[in-house]
């Protein structure tokens, strides 16, 4: 996901650090050969990229988190709607009405806030 340059820091070692829109951060290293970035290296070249955009690989990470957990959960619901309706004796069409019925109850909610929860392991 593109998100706008808002601003800079250095991180513990000394590389420069872009601060995204989004919140996230992103190294911007000047690192030759592997990395040419000469215009980190001076104040006027750091502020003329300022509302450039780059790709936020945690932006596209959290997007994908949020779609796997709704799908999960989306799963998880159909399939007991569909069960319940079975025990309650409705025909194969009712049970399908009332699965399909119950995802428009997902609770969105807490999903999000379990998909992205932040994890521990990564900082
Ligand atoms: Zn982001």
């Amino acid at each position: 996901m593109k998100q706008k340059i808002t601003g800079y820091h250095l991180d513990n070692e000394n590389h420069w650090v872009a601060e995204l829109k989004c919140g996230h951060n992103q190294h911007v290293r000047h690192d030759p050969p592997w990395s040419i970035r000469d215009w980190v290296t001076t104040p006027e070249g750091r502020a003329s990229r300022i509302g450039i955009e780059l790709n936020c690989i945690r932006c596209d990470e959290a997007g994908r988190a949020v779609a796997a957990a709704i799908i999960i959960e989306a799963k998880s619901q159909f399939l007991a709607s569909y069960e319940n309706a079975g025990i309650s004796g409705l025909c194969e069409e009712g049970r399908l009405e009332a699965a399909l019925g119950s995802l428009d109850s997902l609770p969105l909610d807490s999903i999000l806030e379990r998909a992205l929860k932040p994890d521990p392991t990564q900082n």
